[in-house]
């Protein structure tokens, strides 16, 4: 039985007591839960530490960062390894996301990497993907999307393809307020469920938790979670507020 998550990333948001509250609250109003249905808080670097010692003894809900250097240690002024974020109780790591991608000028071959790294320091991956609009309007979506799942992930043997799962976000709906529409989503969740099985086989495919990302929110989250292969989400704004996160949690443990 695939996890159902809800992934939260805060992004470059919230100062260290702000993202305290925000724990706080969220812990006080989680429910639902269990080994199947998962939330995880993807943090700035800065909270992670702080977030760890709130969510000690907290069950099905684990501390995640947003990204990682490709390198296990060296001299990379700024940046922060794989080990790093396993010693401070990381337990998911996002790679790949758009904004990384696009600002940081993040390729499938270094994204490879970082997915290497992090699954060989026990980290899980959530890998994101996605196209931009252009290539949307082109209809080109489902070979973008493919590539990048090639190139960065099917170097991987079978058994560390069940430490990844997978973030669909259509970079044109992420913070835009536009929604893929669930038939979309869905279209997308097959299509990327049938690259997987056509490297790794059926039984794999269908173990791999397939997240929606992109301005999903409460008055969506609904329709989106009960797509029969849309597996949960990665929120962005929406899991800046406790209310907001704890109803799209809730429509995940529902759906
Ligand atoms: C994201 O950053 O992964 C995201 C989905 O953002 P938003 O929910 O704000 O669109």
């Amino acid at each position: 039985m695939r996890k159902k998550i809800v992934a939260a990333n805060w992004k470059m948001h919230l100062s260290l007591n702000e993202g305290k509250e925000l724990v706080h609250d969220i812990l006080k109003g989680l429910q639902g839960l269990d080994e199947h249905k998962l939330t995880v808080i993807a943090t700035p670097f800065v909270h992670l530490n702080q977030t760890a010692g709130q969510l000690q003894g907290h069950s099905h809900i684990y501390l995640g960062a947003q990204n990682c250097h490709t390198e296990a240690m060296g001299a990379y002024t700024g940046e922060i390894s794989a080990p790093m974020l396993k010693s401070v109780g990381v337990t998911y790591v996002i790679v790949g996301h758009s904004e990384r991608r696009e600002y940081f000028k993040e390729d499938n071959t270094m994204l490879a990497k970082k997915t290497d790294i992090a699954l060989h320091n026990g980290l899980q991956v959530i890998f994101c993907c996605g196209e931009h609009l252009e290539i949307r309007d082109a209809n080109t979506q489902n070979a973008f999307v493919e590539k990048q799942i090639v190139e960065s992930l099917f170097h991987l043997n079978a058994e560390q393809l069940q430490n990844v799962v997978i973030a669909y976000e259509p970079i044109w709906a992420i913070g835009t307020g536009r929604t893929a529409s669930s038939q979309q989503a869905q279209d997308m969740h097959v299509h990327i469920r049938n690259v997987i099985s056509s490297k790794y086989g059926q039984v794999a495919a269908n173990n791999m938790s397939i997240l929606y990302g992109g301005s999903c929110k409460p008055s969506n989250a609904e329709e989106l979670f009960a797509c029969p292969d849309v597996d949960g989400g990665l929120i962005g704004g929406a899991a800046l507020k406790a209310d907001d996160f704890l109803f799209i949690i809730d429509a995940m443990t529902k759906a």
